[in-house]
Formats: structure tokens, C-alpha cells, sequence
């Protein structure tokens, strides 16, 4: 897929979101210090200064709490009531006062008490309907470890909702379509039990759980309110839980150990840090939000290129589920550097980033699912080839000697059964090795591929032939044709004495001879009836070859005349 293609992809998925509400202007002002008196007109050196934003982009210090007031550039008029949106807030302390009481209010996505009638995509407040410009409303954004700004704006409750209900429905279907390919992968786990689908398993549900923690989602669920304490601890795990199996699951699905052993190496060794975070996300007395979530981000970086040199050279060297991987993860990847740059350079976070990223691990899961599917036919097909392979012989195609006696044991007990008539014919070449010897051994391998093609032309539906040995074949006739065995023999005597086998500029004739038994009352068992057929396929060879010879009684007797 070309770099193209994918960005196409990402603008298709955009373009849901891409009306999301219009705030309206504000004017913004970074306070010193926390304002003096709250309730009405709060002073500062820097108040009403500045020029009228619709986005304001707040930034929370990693030492010190900051305080921001916020006005309207015009008193309200709307018809709709005006609405305070804090977007993009996953782990700063954000503290809000609002007129008219300015009593402090310190939501976040993760608290399971919102406002049921939003989303957890930003933090809400309904303002009073006449809010004048005059009245400012207060942040104070504190506790360090956001490095990220975080969006604020007012706008209309009505299109609000617009927007709100816009982006449940794509994350929903983007986090519904990453769970779909989970269970179907479970399925398939459930029946094959191959380990490759677990790592897929533990890979795309910790995503979808990252994914829906960092929106909000999952705060929204019943009985998320036991995760509420954990913040965005839980978000940070399931990253770490996801990137560490996403490398056990490439390195089984790519084979990626035996294809760039190097590589593997240490993309296998970069899975344990991963897991290890994931753990010490929750241990408060190593104070990882200092240090975690930029160690997290490092090993991603490493990890990604890693991965991506190591499926390179499988697929150039000719795995196929590296070229699915290298399909389903390039835009997943590339959206993972962009975001890894913007997490630590502090930069906003865009809507085509916000939805890039569900959008782009939706798309490869849906791929690698497909992997799997295309990786299970692989593992189909040798199968079936294998079983050919135990069953023919691959010169002729005929079956091998093993599945010959197996088919003729069936036959046995069906003819024992029902009565139904079974006769063996032994073929062997004559003077094979003569063939072998003067023109060579693949002209005696021409020879037998021509013997084989004349005795299918004389067989019917229900007769089987295999190879017994070197050039020997045992054909199977059952029902009508075994009480015809004679004159089959004899025609496939005709027509392999009517053979000439081109070699290079010459024609090679051949004969065959042939010994025939027909299975009676008093034959016991499957093994005297074929070593009865050879005795006379002897006989046929002594009688001076090119004939038929019948088992009959004790002795091979010559049933019938010399062909020429
Ligand atoms: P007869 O008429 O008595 O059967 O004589 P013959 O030469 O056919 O019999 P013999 O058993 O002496 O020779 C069989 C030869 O078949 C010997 C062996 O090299 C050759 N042979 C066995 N398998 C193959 C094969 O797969 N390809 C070729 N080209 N030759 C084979
Ligand atoms: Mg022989
Ligand atoms: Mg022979």
C-alpha cells in the first residue's frame, strides 16, 4: 500500500469529525498568581488583555500550578446555553471556577460521575445562559507529568451535542471493529489453539482498552467507576501491555526468528521492558510518572524501527505474513512516531491524530486478521501436500505402493460384503533397464509416465493404479471391469506395445507384461491375491513377455495368445 493510499484512508476517516463545534471567541489571560477575589470582576495586571481566540490552548507547568482567566469576547446571546469544554485532558489537575458561585470543580474524563448526557471525550461544564463578557471563569492547571496543552473552548450546548454524539459514533465503530477481529480471533484460538492468536488476543484488546481509556470511553462503561482511582494509569499499562505482546505476536506471525535471526534477537529482548512498565506503572514509590511515560515512548520508537527493519528483510526474503504485517502496521507506525514527537515536544493534539490513531490500529487488526486467515490456508496447503506427498508417487502421480494396498484392502472388504467382483493386474516393463542403459535414465523415466498414461486410458471410475516398485504396477479392477480383467490387460498390453516415447530424436518402443488374478472363493487375503498376480506376471516374462498371463488353481496358465 503506498504512502498515498493510506493517507487517503486517514482523510476518509476524518472526514466525519471534520465539523466538530465551532467555540466561540475568547480572550485569554495567563495570571500570575491565583486571582484575589473570584466572584465578579477579578483583577490582574494583564486583564481583558489580549486578542479574542476560538481554541485556547492551555499549558500546565511541571512545577507550579498556573492560573488562567477566561472571558467571552461578547456577552452571550445565543439561543442555546453556552457550554465550557475542556478536550484533550488526560492527566493534568484541572480546577475550574465558574460564575456565577465560583465554586472549584475538579472533573476528569476518568471520574464515572459526569454528566451521563455527554461522552467522555472532554470535561464538560453548562454555563448560565447570560454570561457576559465580563465575567471570567478561572483554571488553575496544576500537577506536573501533561506535558501536552489542553484545548478549551465554549460553545452552544446544541452543537456540542453535535459534535459529542460525531465522535461516539466513530470511536465506537472504530473500537467495535478492533473488538470484532479479538473475538473471531478467539474463535479461532478456541478451536487451534495455536499460542500466535493469544499474544493477537492480549495485542488488540490491551489497544482497544488503551484507546478507549485515553478517549474516555471506558469510563463510561458500567462498573468503570473501579478504575476512576487508577487515572490514567490504566491507559499508560494497557500501552505497554499492548506494545510488549504486539512483539510476541510479530515474532511468531512473521517467523520473524528464522527469516532475521539478528533482528528477532532483539526485538524479542525489547518485549520485557515493556511488560516490566506495564507493572511498574503501578508502583507509586518509583515515581514513574516522572519518568515512564518518556521511557515508554523511547522504547516505542526503538521497538518500531526494529520491527520494521527485521519484517523488511522477511518479506524481501520471502515471508508473506511479513508483507501483511508491513501492510497493517506502516500508517499504525508512522501515526505512532508522529505521536510519540508530539507527546514529548508538548504540541496539541490534533482530530486527525485523535482518530488516526483508533482509525490506523482498526486498519491492522482488520489486516493482520486477514494475515492469520491467509497464514492458517498456508498451513492447509502443506498439509495437503503433505498428505500427497505420503500418498503418490510424484513421478508418475499414480498412488505409491502403501496406498494402493490400502485402497486394495478396502476393496477387499467390500468385496467380501457384497460379492462384488475384484481383480489385481501385475504390470511390469520389459526389458526396463535396457531402456535405462541405452538412452539414459530420464528416457526410463519418459517410459514410465507413457506406461502410466496407456493404463489410465483402459481403467474406469472405480479402478485405482499404483506404482509397486521400480516399474512395476499393480492395477485394481473392481465390479464389471474385474470380470473383464483379461481383455483389459490385453489392451493395455495393445496400447503400451503401441507407445513411442519421444527421446530427443528418437522414438522408443516399449512392452509390458502382465499377470493377472481374480479374487475367488478360495483366495484368502489380499496379499495372495497380488502375490498371485505376480507368479503370473513370471510366467508371462518366462512365456517370453509382451502377454497376459491368468492365475489359475496352482500354477500361472497361459490364458491367452502372444499379442504379435
Ligand atoms: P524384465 O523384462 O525382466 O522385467 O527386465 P527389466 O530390465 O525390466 O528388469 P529389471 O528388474 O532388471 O530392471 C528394472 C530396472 O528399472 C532397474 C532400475 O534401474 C530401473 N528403475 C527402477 N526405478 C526406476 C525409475 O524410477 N526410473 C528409471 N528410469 N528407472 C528405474
Ligand atoms: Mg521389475
Ligand atoms: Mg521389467
Amino acid at each position: 500500500m503506498s504512502l498515498c493510499s493510506w493517507r487517503w484512508g486517514l482523510l476518509l476517516l476524518c472526514w466525519p469529525i471534520a465539523g466538530v463545534a465551532d467555540d466561540v471567541a475568547l480572550r485569554v489571560t495567563a495570571l500570575p498568581e491565583a486571582p484575589a477575589s473570584m466572584a465578579g470582576h477579578a483583577t490582574g495586571p494583564a486583564d481583558g488583555q489580549g486578542g479574542a481566540v476560538s481554541r485556547a490552548w492551555l499549558r500546565a507547568p511541571a512545577d507550579r500550578t498556573a492560573w488562567y482567566a477566561l472571558r467571552l469576547a461578547e456577552d452571550w446571546h445565543q439561543a442555546y446555553r453556552p457550554l465550557l469544554a475542556i478536550r484533550g485532558n488526560t492527566r493534568a489537575r484541572a480546577t475550574v471556577y465558574l460564575p456565577p458561585d465560583y465554586r472549584p470543580h475538579g472533573d476528569t474524563v476518568f471520574d464515572a460521575t459526569l454528566d451521563p448526557g455527554f461522552s467522555h471525550h472532554a470535561v464538560v461544564y453548562l454555563l448560565p445562559s447570560d454570561l457576559r463578557a465580563d465575567q471570567p471563569i478561572y483554571v488553575a492547571l496544576g500537577d506536573p507529568g501533561q506535558t501536552q496543552p489542553i484545548r478549551v473552548g465554549i460553545t452552544d450546548v446544541a452543537s456540542y451535542r453535535v459534535e459529542d454524539l460525531r465522535h461516539v459514533r466513530v470511536s465506537t465503530f472504530l473500537a467495535s471493529v478492533q473488538l470484532s477481529m479479538v473475538l473471531v480471533i478467539l474463535c479461532f484460538w478456541l478451536v487451534l489453539r495455536d499460542r500466535m492468536f493469544l499474544y493477537f488476543i492480549v495485542y488488540v484488546g490491551a489497544q482497544v482498552v488503551y484507546d478507549m481509556a485515553v478517549s474516555g470511553e471506558l469510563y463510561a462503561l458500567p462498573g468503570a467507576a473501579l478504575l476512576t482511582p487508577l487515572g490514567y494509569h490504566t491507559g499508560q499499562s494497557m500501552a505497554a501491555l499492548a506494545a510488549g505482546f504486539s512483539i510476541w505476536f510479530i515474532l511468531a506471525f512473521a517467523d520473524l526468528r528464522h527469516y532475521t535471526p539478528r533482528l528477532a534477537a532483539w526485538l524479542g529482548a525489547l518485549r520485557w521492558p515493556f511488560l516490566a512498565l506495564a507493572v511498574v506503572v503501578w508502583l507509586p514509590w518509583l515515581r514513574p510518572d516522572a519518568w515512564l511515560p518518556n521511557t515508554v515512548n523511547l522504547l516505542l520508537m526503538v521497538s518500531t524501527l526494529v520491527a520494521l527493519a527485521s519484517s523488511w528483510l522477511a518479506w524481501r526474503r520471502g515471508n508473506r505474513q511479513a508483507g501483511f504485517f508491513l501492510l497493517s502496521w506502516v500508517p499504525l507506525l508512522a501515526l505512532t512516531m508522529v505521536r510519540v514527537v508530539q507527546l514529548s515536544a508538548g504540541l496539541p493534539w490534533p482530530a486527525w491524530l485523535e482518530y488516526g490513531f483508533p482509525g490506523s490500529m482498526a486498519w491492522a487488526a482488520v489486516i493482520i486478521t486477514v494475515g492469520l486467515a491467509d497464514r492458517t490456508l498456508q498451513v492447509r496447503h502443506e498439509r495437503d501436500q503433505a498428505t500427497r506427498m505420503a500418498q503418490f508417487d510424484p513421478l508418475t502421480g499414480v498412488f505409491n505402493r502403501r496406498a494402493i494396498m490400502d485402497r486394495l484392502r478396502v476393496a477387499w472388504q467390500a468385496a467380501t460384503d457384497g460379492r462384488e467382483p475384484l481383480a489385481v493386474l501385475f504390470l511390469d516393463i520389459d526389458h526396463f533397464k535396457q531402456i535405462n542403459d541405452s538412452r539414459g535414465h530420464s528416457a526410463g523415466d519418459a517410459c514410465l509416465v507413457a506406461v502410466v498414461e496407456a493404463i489410465r486410458a483402459e481403467l474406469g471410475q472405480s479402478d485405482r493404479v499404483g506404482r509397486y516398485g521400480g516399474e512395476e504396477f499393480l492395477i485394481m479392477l473392481r465390479g464389471d471391469s474385474a470380470r473383464m480383467a483379461v481383455r483389459i490387460a490385453q489392451r493395455i498390453i495393445a496400447r503400451a506395445s503401441a507407445l513411442r516415447v519421444p527421446i530427443g530424436e528418437h522414438l522408443i518402443a516399449l512392452t509390458v507384461s502382465i499377470g493377472v488374478a481374480v479374487r475367488g472363493a478360495a483366495t484368502p487375503d489380499v496379499d495372495s491375491l497380488v502375490d498371485r498376480a505376480d507368479t503370473a506376471q513370471y510366467r508371462a516374462k518366462a512365456e517370453g513377455r509382451n502377454r497376459v498371463v491368468v492365475w489359475r488353481g496352482d500354477a500361472a496358465v497361459a490364458a491367452h495368445v502372444r499379442m504379435r
